[in-house]
């Protein structure tokens, strides 16, 4: 008996029964359990096993599903959704010259919000339950209380990362240091310990900053107890300023750091990382279609015994969904190493669970809520999704990890759960004003169109 839509009514239910499905608990203690159930209670994963008993559960039937923990998403900048694909065939770098520039600067509060929940939905529809909101468009408090907002309204499991305003004095050789509202945000909206938020610091590092800035950027971080994830080493004018290298001079290097791209970061700089208990994040999709941006560095990641994770980067020139970057970066990675390009000796082999992990457990890690997410095991948050193995491109299923990374896609997810609170079910989301979103998404990227045609004309 499926009582889904019972469940869907429901803020929290008490105790929900997942039952009969492929599960892929991406918990190494469980493994991948053929017909099994998972049981939620309150909003946890109480049990995973074969045959559980539980009769006073609501029950979802997933004995045509594949069943496994929502992706998790280790950085995006959410606020650039309303204008998807803009930048697909021109230089990286003009992106980096007007998004990051005067057209990001012109954003209004209303466009980062409308942004950031527009790609938040999506996220949850692609079955991505956590995301870390890369989110480097603070041009006022105004603009972060509405990400924060658009965040909450959307009901994902996200890291807000609070970055900075976009002018060239916040990232050229900056002497200013991090905007001090990260204070008031830590304070005002992130104190209530049971939330699907957290916060975290969108850090401009070495590349942007000078180092008393960088240094006191840290140091405001960890005194407000947070995580703090800097980009580095993409394209070569920011690679050369090794900027792992000067952290790890400076005694800075640490456990709560993700560094994101690495892509021409030297072989010495990943083993930092690697010694430091840090992680890493690709956003392989973007990073493929960036050129000059440099090669995805996975052969050394794996040879220094790191797990890197994945992302969406920017819309602007990529797809977001979790399924591309996992397909991308296998085919990447075995073209490459396959083709004699490795600069390791004996590239490590890679396969479709490896992959899968970089999608789940080894986000979790990164976001720093591997504690509450990125697996099936019981005591975690019941963050899990449910893959349609009937579906035409996935039928029949032979190797659920393999149909999962070789072949899904968003289309395939059925069903979504964030804190065992049903978001998605029989293939549609559960939120409610979609098309108003739709609306002022559209009226949004008009707007930044103009504001990029304006711009472009200017500088002709
Ligand atoms: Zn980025």
């Amino acid at each position: 008996m499926d009582r889904g839509a019972a469940v869907n009514s429901a803020l929290k239910t008490a105790r929900t029964l997942i039952t009969g499905g492929h599960v892929l608990t991406m918990d190494p203690a469980l493994g991948e359990l053929l017909s099994a159930d998972v049981l939620i209670e309150n909003g946890s994963i109480r049990a995973v096993g074969q045959t559980i008993d539980a009769p006073d559960a609501d029950v979802i039937d997933a004995s045509s599903m594949i069943v496994m923990p929502g992706f998790v998403d280790t950085h995006r900048h959410t606020w650039q959704t309303a204008v998807r694909h803009c930048y697909a065939d021109v230089d990286p770098l003009q992106y980096f010259a007007e998004m990051l520039g005067p057209v990001g600067a012109a954003y209004r509060p209303e466009d980062v919000r409308i942004g950031t929940l527009l790609g938040a939905l999506s996220a949850l529809d692609a079955g991505i339950t956590t995301l870390v909101d890369w989110s480097h468009c603070m041009n006022t408090p105004d603009h972060a209380d509405a990400a924060v907002d658009a965040l909450t309204e959307s009901s994902i499991r996200a890291v807000f990362a609070h970055g900075w305003p976009l002018a060239p004095e916040w990232t050229r050789d900056s002497a200013l240091p991090h905007p001090a509202d990260l204070r008031r945000l830590r304070e005002s909206r992130f104190s209530a310990p049971d939330q699907l938020l957290t916060l975290a610091m969108a850090a401009r590092g070495p590349e942007m900053a000078r180092s008393e800035v960088w240094l006191g950027d840290l140091r405001l971080a960890r005194d407000l107890g947070i995580r703090s994830t800097v980009h580095v080493g993409a394209y070569a004018h920011n690679a050369r300023h090794r900027a792992v290298a000067q952290l790890r001079d400076a005694g800075v290097l640490g456990p709560d750091l993700t560094f994101v791209h690495c892509s021409r970061s030297a072989a010495d700089e990943i083993a930092m990382i690697a010694d430091a208990g840090a992680s890493i994040s690709l956003g392989v999709h973007c990073e493929l279609n960036s050129a000059g941006m440099g090669d995805i560095p996975l052969d050394r990641i794996l040879a220094a015994g790191l797990r890197p994770s994945l992302s969406g980067d920017t819309e602007t020139k990529c797809s977001g969904d979790m399924f591309t970057q996992m397909r991308l970066l296998l085919g990447y990675y075995r073209s490459w190493t396959g083709g004699g390009h490795s600069r390791v000796p004996d590239p490590p082999f890679l396969g479709v669970r490896d992959v899968l992990e970089f999608a789940t457990l080894a986000g979790a890690r990164a976001a720093g809520l591997d504690s509450q997410t990125g697996s099936l095991s019981p005591g975690k948050r019941a963050d899990l999704i449910l893959l349609r193995a009937t579906d035409l491109n996935l039928a029949p299923v032979t190797d659920p990890a393999a149909a999962v990374v070789l072949a899904a896609h968003p289309g395939n997810v059925d069903t979504v759960l964030v804190g065992g609170r049903t978001v998605k079910r029989h293939g549609r989301l559960l939120a409610t004003g979609l098309p108003a979103v739709l609306e002022l998404a559209e009226h949004s990227r008009r707007r930044v169109l103009a504001t990029i045609a304006t711009q472009r004309t200017a500088t002709a």
